[in-house]
């Protein structure tokens, strides 16, 4: 399982994931500054987002790095 560095909660397959410096988080987890699309965590520069406002989880993990509906 792959899990949001902020919030530590697994994402679900189909999370909002924004990359910045190769780590993961929620899309919501953080704030975007669409400019250049700048990621702040708690007013501190995170770094650039790297998949531009983020893709769905399943588009960017693995099979098991996301929880999925049990049905
Ligand atoms: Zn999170």
């Amino acid at each position: 399982m792959k899990k949001c560095e902020v919030c530590e909660v697994n994402f679900w397959w189909d999370d909002d994931v924004v990359i910045v410096d190769d780590a993961l988080y929620h899309k919501g987890c953080v704030q975007i500054y669409p400019t250049g699309c700048f990621a702040m965590l708690d007013g501190e520069p995170l770094g650039e987002v790297e998949n531009g406002e983020g893709d769905c989880a399943y588009d960017i993990l693995d099979d098991g790095e996301y929880e999925e509906d049990a049905e």
